[in-house]
Protein backbone atom coordinates (compact mmCIF):
# COMPACT_ATOMS: atom_id res chain seq x y z
CA UNK A 1 0.00 0.00 0.00
CA UNK A 2 1.13 3.19 -0.59
CA UNK A 3 0.75 6.17 1.86
CA UNK A 4 -1.06 9.75 0.50
CA UNK A 5 1.40 12.43 0.94
CA UNK A 6 0.13 14.74 3.60
CA UNK A 7 -3.36 12.98 4.41
CA UNK A 8 -3.75 12.01 7.64
CA UNK A 9 -3.89 8.46 8.78
CA UNK A 10 -7.52 7.41 9.56
CA UNK A 11 -9.51 4.67 11.87
CA UNK A 12 -12.44 3.35 11.13
CA UNK A 13 -15.33 2.73 14.15
CA UNK A 14 -17.41 0.35 12.74
CA UNK A 15 -17.37 -2.47 9.49
CA UNK A 16 -20.88 -2.64 8.46
CA UNK A 17 -21.65 -2.48 4.92
CA UNK A 18 -20.67 0.95 5.47
CA UNK A 19 -17.88 1.41 7.51
CA UNK A 20 -16.44 -1.68 5.22
CA UNK A 21 -16.77 0.62 1.83
CA UNK A 22 -15.69 3.55 3.79
CA UNK A 23 -12.24 1.85 5.34
CA UNK A 24 -11.95 0.35 1.70
CA UNK A 25 -12.05 3.84 0.02
CA UNK A 26 -9.54 5.12 2.24
CA UNK A 27 -7.54 2.47 1.61
CA UNK A 28 -7.54 2.80 -2.29
CA UNK A 29 -6.99 6.54 -1.49
CA UNK A 30 -3.35 5.55 -0.40
CA UNK A 31 -4.21 6.82 3.17
CA UNK A 32 -3.06 4.34 6.36
CA UNK A 33 -5.87 3.04 7.43
CA UNK A 34 -6.73 1.43 10.80
CA UNK A 35 -10.40 -0.32 11.38
CA UNK A 36 -11.54 -1.33 14.47
CA UNK A 37 -15.38 -3.25 15.08
CA UNK A 38 -17.09 -4.31 18.07
CA UNK A 39 -17.72 -8.18 16.58
CA UNK A 40 -14.03 -9.31 15.10
CA UNK A 41 -13.92 -10.76 11.75
CA UNK A 42 -16.04 -8.08 10.00
CA UNK A 43 -12.75 -6.69 7.91
CA UNK A 44 -13.23 -8.65 4.73
CA UNK A 45 -10.43 -8.61 2.46
CA UNK A 46 -9.50 -4.79 3.92
CA UNK A 47 -6.56 -6.56 6.17
CA UNK A 48 -5.23 -7.93 2.32
CA UNK A 49 -5.12 -4.34 1.00
CA UNK A 50 -3.54 -3.12 3.38
CA UNK A 51 -5.60 -1.52 6.43
CA UNK A 52 -4.76 -2.50 9.99
CA UNK A 53 -6.94 -4.21 11.62
CA UNK A 54 -6.46 -2.98 15.25
CA UNK A 55 -7.91 -5.34 18.85
CA UNK A 56 -9.61 -3.26 20.77
CA UNK A 57 -11.11 0.51 20.04
CA UNK A 58 -8.77 2.36 22.27
CA UNK A 59 -5.62 0.84 20.03
CA UNK A 60 -8.00 1.61 16.73
CA UNK A 61 -8.28 5.37 18.04
CA UNK A 62 -4.87 5.81 19.06
CA UNK A 63 -3.45 4.74 16.07
CA UNK A 64 -4.50 7.85 13.88
CA UNK A 65 -5.53 11.49 14.00
CA UNK A 66 -8.49 11.41 11.92
CA UNK A 67 -11.30 8.79 13.52
CA UNK A 68 -14.44 8.13 11.51
CA UNK A 69 -17.56 6.01 12.88
CA UNK A 70 -20.00 4.61 11.21
CA UNK A 71 -22.65 2.50 13.13
CA UNK A 72 -26.24 1.91 13.72
CA UNK A 73 -26.67 4.65 15.64
CA UNK A 74 -25.38 6.56 18.53
CA UNK A 75 -26.22 4.60 21.33
CA UNK A 76 -24.09 2.16 19.33
CA UNK A 77 -21.31 5.33 18.90
CA UNK A 78 -22.34 6.41 22.43
CA UNK A 79 -21.60 2.69 23.38
CA UNK A 80 -18.05 2.91 22.15
CA UNK A 81 -16.35 6.77 21.72
CA UNK A 82 -17.56 7.52 25.84
CA UNK A 83 -16.25 4.49 27.30
CA UNK A 84 -12.85 6.29 29.57
CA UNK A 85 -10.33 4.47 27.44
CA UNK A 86 -11.64 5.19 24.51
CA UNK A 87 -12.53 8.88 25.12
CA UNK A 88 -9.05 9.41 26.86
CA UNK A 89 -7.28 8.15 23.56
CA UNK A 90 -9.61 10.74 21.69
CA UNK A 91 -7.95 13.63 23.12
CA UNK A 92 -6.36 16.06 20.33
CA UNK A 93 -8.11 13.98 17.71
CA UNK A 94 -11.15 14.77 16.08
CA UNK A 95 -13.99 12.19 15.39
CA UNK A 96 -16.02 12.37 11.98
CA UNK A 97 -19.20 11.08 12.70
CA UNK A 98 -21.08 9.44 9.78
CA UNK A 99 -23.26 7.45 11.80
CA UNK A 100 -27.08 8.51 11.41
CA UNK A 101 -29.30 9.39 13.93
CA UNK A 102 -31.60 12.27 15.52
CA UNK A 103 -30.06 16.25 15.15
CA UNK A 104 -30.14 16.32 19.04
CA UNK A 105 -27.99 13.05 19.57
CA UNK A 106 -25.21 15.19 17.02
CA UNK A 107 -25.74 18.22 19.00
CA UNK A 108 -25.19 16.31 22.67
CA UNK A 109 -22.24 14.11 20.94
CA UNK A 110 -20.24 17.99 20.16
CA UNK A 111 -20.62 19.12 23.59
CA UNK A 112 -19.67 15.70 25.01
CA UNK A 113 -16.29 16.41 22.15
CA UNK A 114 -15.70 19.68 23.10
CA UNK A 115 -15.85 19.03 27.05
CA UNK A 116 -13.21 16.07 26.37
CA UNK A 117 -10.97 18.41 24.10
CA UNK A 118 -12.08 16.19 21.21
CA UNK A 119 -12.60 17.84 17.72
CA UNK A 120 -16.25 16.69 16.16
CA UNK A 121 -17.75 17.03 13.04
CA UNK A 122 -21.45 15.45 12.25
CA UNK A 123 -21.95 14.19 8.96
CA UNK A 124 -25.07 12.17 6.64
CA UNK A 125 -23.95 9.89 3.68
CA UNK A 126 -27.03 10.26 1.70
CA UNK A 127 -26.18 7.18 -1.09
CA UNK A 128 -25.68 3.86 -0.20
CA UNK A 129 -22.58 2.07 0.09
CA UNK A 130 -21.54 0.58 -3.46
CA UNK A 131 -21.51 4.46 -3.62
CA UNK A 132 -18.36 5.24 -1.54
CA UNK A 133 -15.72 5.84 -3.69
CA UNK A 134 -17.38 7.24 -7.29
CA UNK A 135 -18.48 10.34 -8.18
CA UNK A 136 -22.35 9.46 -6.92
CA UNK A 137 -21.20 9.59 -2.90
CA UNK A 138 -23.15 12.23 -1.58
CA UNK A 139 -22.06 13.09 2.02
CA UNK A 140 -23.80 16.20 4.42
CA UNK A 141 -21.36 17.80 6.86
CA UNK A 142 -21.76 20.30 9.80
CA UNK A 143 -19.84 21.42 12.71
CA UNK A 144 -16.48 23.77 13.00
CA UNK A 145 -15.75 25.17 9.52
CA UNK A 146 -11.78 24.78 10.30
CA UNK A 147 -12.03 21.64 11.27
CA UNK A 148 -14.01 20.48 8.25
CA UNK A 149 -11.21 22.55 6.15
CA UNK A 150 -8.33 20.48 7.72
CA UNK A 151 -10.28 17.10 6.93
CA UNK A 152 -11.95 17.60 3.49
CA UNK A 153 -8.97 16.51 1.53
CA UNK A 154 -8.51 13.22 3.63
CA UNK A 155 -12.96 12.76 3.32
CA UNK A 156 -12.31 13.86 -0.41
CA UNK A 157 -10.76 10.20 -0.52
CA UNK A 158 -14.68 8.44 -0.04
CA UNK A 159 -15.42 10.28 -3.99
CA UNK A 160 -18.46 11.42 -4.56
CA UNK A 161 -19.79 15.18 -3.22
CA UNK A 162 -18.91 16.90 0.40
CA UNK A 163 -21.24 19.95 1.45
CA UNK A 164 -20.31 21.39 4.58
CA UNK A 165 -23.68 23.02 5.60
CA UNK A 166 -23.13 25.37 8.63
CA UNK A 167 -21.19 25.32 11.61
CA UNK A 168 -24.47 24.29 13.90
CA UNK A 169 -24.00 20.74 14.43
CA UNK A 170 -27.47 19.45 13.86
CA UNK A 171 -27.76 21.00 10.33
CA UNK A 172 -26.36 17.60 8.62
CA UNK A 173 -28.33 14.98 10.15
CA UNK A 174 -31.67 17.72 10.25
CA UNK A 175 -31.04 17.55 6.18
CA UNK A 176 -30.75 13.58 6.33
CA UNK A 177 -34.20 12.99 8.64
CA UNK A 178 -35.64 15.41 6.15
CA UNK A 179 -34.35 13.56 3.15
CA UNK A 180 -34.89 10.10 4.83
CA UNK A 181 -38.96 11.41 5.28
CA UNK A 182 -38.97 11.90 1.62
CA UNK A 183 -37.51 8.60 0.57
CA UNK A 184 -39.37 6.37 2.82
CA UNK A 185 -43.10 7.85 2.43
CA UNK A 186 -41.84 7.68 -1.20
CA UNK A 187 -41.01 3.73 -0.48
CA UNK A 188 -43.90 3.73 1.18
CA UNK A 189 -46.42 5.45 -1.76
CA UNK A 190 -44.40 3.02 -4.37
CA UNK A 191 -45.39 -0.27 -2.44
CA UNK A 192 -48.91 0.44 -1.64
CA UNK A 193 -49.20 1.29 -5.54
CA UNK A 194 -47.39 -1.87 -6.39
CA UNK A 195 -49.96 -3.73 -3.71
CA UNK A 196 -52.99 -2.52 -5.71
CA UNK A 197 -51.76 -2.53 -9.13
CA UNK A 198 -51.15 -6.77 -8.56
CA UNK A 199 -54.60 -6.59 -7.09
CA UNK A 200 -56.16 -5.48 -10.23
CA UNK A 201 -53.87 -7.69 -12.24
CA UNK A 202 -51.02 -5.21 -13.53
CA UNK A 203 -47.38 -6.56 -12.76
CA UNK A 204 -44.78 -3.97 -11.09
CA UNK A 205 -43.17 -4.41 -14.72
CA UNK A 206 -45.61 -3.11 -16.49
CA UNK A 207 -45.86 0.26 -14.14
CA UNK A 208 -42.13 0.62 -13.42
CA UNK A 209 -41.93 2.76 -16.39
CA UNK A 210 -44.79 5.01 -16.15
CA UNK A 211 -43.70 5.30 -12.30
CA UNK A 212 -40.67 6.77 -13.49
CA UNK A 213 -42.53 8.87 -15.08
CA UNK A 214 -44.41 10.23 -11.95
CA UNK A 215 -40.75 10.74 -9.84
CA UNK A 216 -39.42 13.20 -12.83
CA UNK A 217 -42.55 15.26 -11.79
CA UNK A 218 -41.26 15.73 -8.57
CA UNK A 219 -37.82 17.81 -8.54
CA UNK A 220 -39.31 20.86 -10.68
CA UNK A 221 -42.33 20.74 -8.06
CA UNK A 222 -39.55 20.48 -5.08
CA UNK A 223 -38.31 23.63 -6.06
CA UNK A 224 -41.51 25.51 -6.83
CA UNK A 225 -42.45 24.19 -4.06
CA UNK A 226 -39.69 25.41 -2.00
CA UNK A 227 -40.17 28.71 -3.03
CA UNK A 228 -44.30 28.97 -1.69
CA UNK A 229 -43.32 27.09 1.31
CA UNK A 230 -40.23 29.99 2.37
CA UNK A 231 -42.78 32.96 1.18
CA UNK A 232 -45.94 31.22 2.99
CA UNK A 233 -47.84 31.52 -0.01
CA UNK A 234 -49.07 28.27 -1.42
CA UNK A 235 -50.79 28.73 -4.48
CA UNK A 236 -53.37 26.03 -5.07
CA UNK A 237 -53.76 27.68 -9.11
CA UNK A 238 -53.07 24.42 -10.81
CA UNK A 239 -54.40 21.78 -8.28
CA UNK A 240 -56.25 22.89 -5.66
CA UNK A 241 -56.37 20.67 -2.39
CA UNK A 242 -59.95 19.96 -2.68
CA UNK A 243 -59.52 18.26 -5.83
CA UNK A 244 -56.30 16.24 -4.39
CA UNK A 245 -58.29 14.84 -1.36
CA UNK A 246 -60.78 13.77 -4.38
CA UNK A 247 -58.05 11.62 -6.12
CA UNK A 248 -56.59 10.43 -2.86
CA UNK A 249 -60.48 8.89 -2.03
CA UNK A 250 -59.91 6.99 -5.07
CA UNK A 251 -57.26 5.40 -4.24
CA UNK A 252 -58.33 4.45 -0.70
CA UNK A 253 -61.34 3.20 -2.31
CA UNK A 254 -59.40 0.92 -4.50
CA UNK A 255 -57.37 -0.05 -2.00
CA UNK A 256 -59.87 -1.42 0.40
CA UNK A 257 -61.73 -2.71 -1.87
CA UNK A 258 -59.33 -5.55 -2.91
CA UNK A 259 -58.62 -5.61 1.31
CA UNK A 260 -55.42 -3.80 1.01
CA UNK A 261 -54.36 -1.38 4.00
CA UNK A 262 -55.02 2.33 3.14
CA UNK A 263 -53.59 3.41 6.19
CA UNK A 264 -50.72 5.86 4.83
CA UNK A 265 -53.14 7.34 2.12
CA UNK A 266 -55.68 7.58 4.52
CA UNK A 267 -53.47 9.70 6.79
CA UNK A 268 -52.39 11.73 4.05
CA UNK A 269 -56.41 12.44 2.73
CA UNK A 270 -56.87 13.38 6.36
CA UNK A 271 -54.47 16.09 6.70
CA UNK A 272 -55.41 17.17 3.14
CA UNK A 273 -59.13 17.18 4.67
CA UNK A 274 -57.86 19.03 7.67
CA UNK A 275 -56.77 21.71 5.53
CA UNK A 276 -59.76 21.98 3.60
CA UNK A 277 -61.72 22.55 7.03
CA UNK A 278 -59.17 25.31 8.11
CA UNK A 279 -60.67 26.88 5.07
CA UNK A 280 -57.40 26.45 2.76
CA UNK A 281 -59.46 24.27 0.28
CA UNK A 282 -58.77 26.64 -2.43
CA UNK A 283 -54.85 26.50 -1.64
CA UNK A 284 -52.55 23.71 -3.03
CA UNK A 285 -51.04 20.28 -1.22
CA UNK A 286 -48.10 22.36 0.36
CA UNK A 287 -50.36 24.27 2.61
CA UNK A 288 -49.72 20.82 4.46
CA UNK A 289 -46.27 21.81 5.64
CA UNK A 290 -47.77 24.92 6.88
CA UNK A 291 -50.74 23.45 9.55
CA UNK A 292 -48.37 20.49 10.30
CA UNK A 293 -45.93 23.29 11.55
CA UNK A 294 -48.14 24.88 14.04
CA UNK A 295 -47.98 24.33 17.43
P1 LIG B 1 -25.69 -1.00 10.25
O1 LIG B 1 -26.57 0.23 10.31
O2 LIG B 1 -26.35 -2.31 10.32
O3 LIG B 1 -24.57 -0.90 11.38
C1 LIG B 1 -23.70 -1.98 11.59
C2 LIG B 1 -22.56 -1.52 12.41
O4 LIG B 1 -23.00 -1.03 13.70
C3 LIG B 1 -21.62 -2.68 12.69
O5 LIG B 1 -20.31 -2.20 12.73
C4 LIG B 1 -22.08 -3.13 14.07
O6 LIG B 1 -21.13 -3.85 14.78
C5 LIG B 1 -22.28 -1.77 14.70
N1 LIG B 1 -23.06 -1.85 15.93
C6 LIG B 1 -24.37 -2.11 16.05
N2 LIG B 1 -24.73 -2.08 17.37
C7 LIG B 1 -23.60 -1.80 18.07
C8 LIG B 1 -23.32 -1.62 19.44
N3 LIG B 1 -24.27 -1.71 20.36
N4 LIG B 1 -22.04 -1.34 19.80
C9 LIG B 1 -21.07 -1.22 18.85
N5 LIG B 1 -21.27 -1.38 17.54
C10 LIG B 1 -22.53 -1.65 17.15
O7 LIG B 1 -24.81 -1.03 8.93
P2 LIG B 1 -24.23 0.07 7.90
O8 LIG B 1 -22.76 -0.11 7.89
O9 LIG B 1 -24.97 -0.13 6.64
O10 LIG B 1 -24.64 1.49 8.43
C11 LIG B 1 -23.84 2.26 9.31
C12 LIG B 1 -24.42 3.68 9.33
O11 LIG B 1 -24.39 4.20 8.00
C13 LIG B 1 -25.87 3.72 9.79
O12 LIG B 1 -26.08 4.83 10.63
C14 LIG B 1 -26.65 3.88 8.50
O13 LIG B 1 -27.90 4.54 8.67
C15 LIG B 1 -25.67 4.71 7.66
N6 LIG B 1 -25.90 4.58 6.23
C16 LIG B 1 -25.83 3.36 5.62
C17 LIG B 1 -26.08 3.22 4.27
C18 LIG B 1 -25.94 1.90 3.56
O14 LIG B 1 -26.12 1.85 2.34
N7 LIG B 1 -25.59 0.83 4.24
C19 LIG B 1 -26.48 4.40 3.46
C20 LIG B 1 -26.45 5.65 4.18
C21 LIG B 1 -26.21 5.72 5.52
P3 LIG B 1 -21.26 -5.46 14.88
O15 LIG B 1 -20.72 -5.97 13.58
O16 LIG B 1 -20.44 -5.80 16.06
O17 LIG B 1 -22.73 -5.79 15.07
Amino acid sequence: MSTAVNLPAVTVLGLGPMGRSLAGAFVKAGLRTTVWNRTPGREGDLAERGAVVAATAEEAVAASELIVICVVNYDASDGILRREEVTRALKGRTVVSLTADTPARARDTAEWAAAHGIGYLDGAIMTPAPSIGTPEAVFLHSGPRDLYARYLPALEALGGTHTHLGEETGRAATFDIALLDIFWTAMAGYAHAVAIARAEGVTAGELAPFAQGIATILPPLFEEFARDADDGTYSGEINPITSAASTMSHVVAVSESHGIDAGVMRSVEGLARRVIGLGHGGDGFMRVAEMLGRH
